[in-house]
């Protein structure tokens, strides 16, 4: 636990959330500050900072626990469909990994997410930008934990 981590405070019960979820690794609670009701975060109870030090033997239950939940939301606020985020870093207020589990409807007027969109300037700037992650990629596989 990281005692300065309000998430991590949450976990530990010593702080007070509207919990929906909870199995030995993660919990789940009403977003403080929804964009719509039923806005959810889904934490791991253990502290990691971004979704890239998530340990590998930790996805399946973790992702399992998404599902389960988007599935939740969605039923309970009658909507049409479901937006789950991670911001890592960059716009992320809270650095404790956290999922976000967002009702979406057609119409629904959110905008602010993936937004504003950009073209490449050519093909070849789009095939630069993939080879350069397929390379990194590579190297990664060939690195133990993907460092
Ligand atoms: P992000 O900006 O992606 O890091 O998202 C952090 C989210 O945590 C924001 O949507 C906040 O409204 C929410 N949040 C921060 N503190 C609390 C809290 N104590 N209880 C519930 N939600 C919180």
């Amino acid at each position: 636990m990281n005692p300065d981590c309000i998430f991590c405070k949450i976990a530990a019960g010593q702080e007070p959330a509207c919990v929906v979820f909870e199995d030995n690794i993660s919990l789940a609670f009403l977003d403080m500050r929804p964009v719509f009701y039923g806005h959810t975060l889904l934490i791991p109870k253990k502290h990691f900072t971004t979704m890239m030090e998530f340990p590998d033997e930790m996805i399946y239950g973790f992702f399992s626990n998404l599902k389960l939940v988007s599935r939740a939301v969605e039923d309970a606020m009658g909507s049409q469909g479901i937006f789950n985020a991670i911001n890592n870093r960059i716009s992320q207020s809270v650095p404790h990994l956290h999922v976000h589990i967002l009702p979406r409807s057609k119409g629904d007027g959110m905008r602010h997410f993936l937004w504003p969109r950009k073209l490449y300037e050519s093909m070849d700037e789009a095939d630069k930008t993939a080879g350069a992650i397929r390379q990194t990629l590579e190297r990664l596989k060939n690195t133990p934990n993907g460092q």
